[in-house]
């Protein structure tokens, strides 16, 4: 109970931390994850001075052995206050292989077990809905669209059509993309059928040695209109489920062109988001909204009533050390 005050009091900023477990060719490594209890994680910091130690605190840590089920059902009463007309963020952060995917989506052989948070957090509000049906109608419709390189692209078009997108701040209708597809759905395998679309055009334009996926941010976004049928009072809510383009600093000695752009793209909008969470947590009045589409985007569902969770993912591997330091750095930022 206490523990809810103190969020409601920071303005509803939760962090999360998840680490991945070892991919098999790789379990010779020591992990550097050295202890985790709680909201605490400490990482073993090998140094010229001998071993030392890093601890850091999040409203949650989940260790490797973590299903997809509980870390669901521990953030199921954020995802289900859209459906009493909160605005919800989620962001999944952390450097490229860390996780991010499998958290919000799962991996690609999917499986009703390794299902990630988009697909349950529908098919929960769908469970959900259904149960309070004698009091409230709910319309469910979600869009999905990408930011690459600073321009918005629409992810549930048929037709492979690449057109670029505008932002428009409509706290009105809650429609800040209004001519990105808005897809009605009320049951899972609609949502199935969606994202597989999404994860299709989502694939376009990506060769072999470059995953578009991972220089990108992604964003399903579910919108909810419900009817309160006695006094007919609408309600709206939106929820963003966003898999952030990886946080990895590239060297710039060793990327040129459009890959440097790539870059810079990635940290601008990264530390645009940094900013302004980081700003909401310590209740600045000025919040640096308009320094990226990220964070133009999704304006009306950062601050004032609505809930944010940034979740960040790290790599046990040593070779992830200086990444996974720079990831907790940057949660810790915004904590
Ligand atoms: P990212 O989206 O951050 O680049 P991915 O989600 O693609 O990373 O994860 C990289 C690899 O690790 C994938 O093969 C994924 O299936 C696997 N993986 C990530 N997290 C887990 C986990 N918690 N349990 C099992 N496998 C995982
Ligand atoms: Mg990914």
């Amino acid at each position: 109970k206490l523990y809810n005050q103190v969020q409601d009091l920071k303005g509803s900023i939760r962090v999360y931390c998840r680490v991945r477990p070892f991919l098999s060719e790789r379990s010779s490594y020591v992990s550097t994850v050295e202890h985790i209890e709680d909201g605490n994680i400490t990482i073993s910091t090998p140094s010229k001075y001998g071993k030392g130690c890093k601890s850091f605190t999040f409203n949650k840590v989940f260790g490797q052995s973590v299903t997809q089920a509980e870390v669901f059902s521990d953030m199921q009463p954020l995802i289900r206050s859209v459906l009493d007309g909160y605005n919800v963020c989620i962001f999944a952060y952390g450097q490229t292989g860390s996780g991010k995917t499998y958290t919000m989506a799962g991996p690609k052989d999917l499986t009703e077990k390794n299902q990630g948070v988009n697909y349950r957090a529908l098919g929960d509000l769908f469970v959900l809905a259904e149960k309070r049906k004698d009091n409230f109608r709910y319309d469910v419709a979600v869009q999905m669209i990408e930011i690459y390189n600073e321009q918005v692209r629409d992810l549930l078009v048929i037709d492979g059509s690449n057109k670029r997108l505008e932002i428009h701040n409509s706290s009105q209708t809650g429609l800040n993309v209004p001519d990105a597809s808005l897809m009605p759905v009320s049951s899972t395998s609609d949502v199935i059928d969606l994202m597989n679309l999404g994860q299709r055009n989502r694939a376009v334009g990506a060769t072999a040695l470059n995953d578009r996926s991972s220089r990108s941010h992604s964003c399903l976004t579910v919108h909810v209109q419900g009817k309160d049928l006695t006094s007919g009072t609408i309600l709206r809510g939106c929820m963003h489920l966003v898999d952030l383009a990886g946080s990895e600093r590239v060297n710039k000695s060793e990327v040129t062109g459009g890959r440097l752009k790539e870059a810079q793209h990635i940290n601008k909008s990264l530390s645009a988001l940094g900013d302004v969470i980081a700003s909401l947590a310590q209740k600045n009045t000025h919040v640096p909204y308009r320094n990226s589409k990220l964070t133009q985007l999704l304006q009306d569902s950062l601050g004032g009533q609505a809930k944010t969770l940034m979740f960040v993912h790290i790599s046990p591997e040593p070779d992830a050390l200086a990444e996974t330091i720079s990831t907790l750095k940057f949660a810790e930022r915004v904590a």
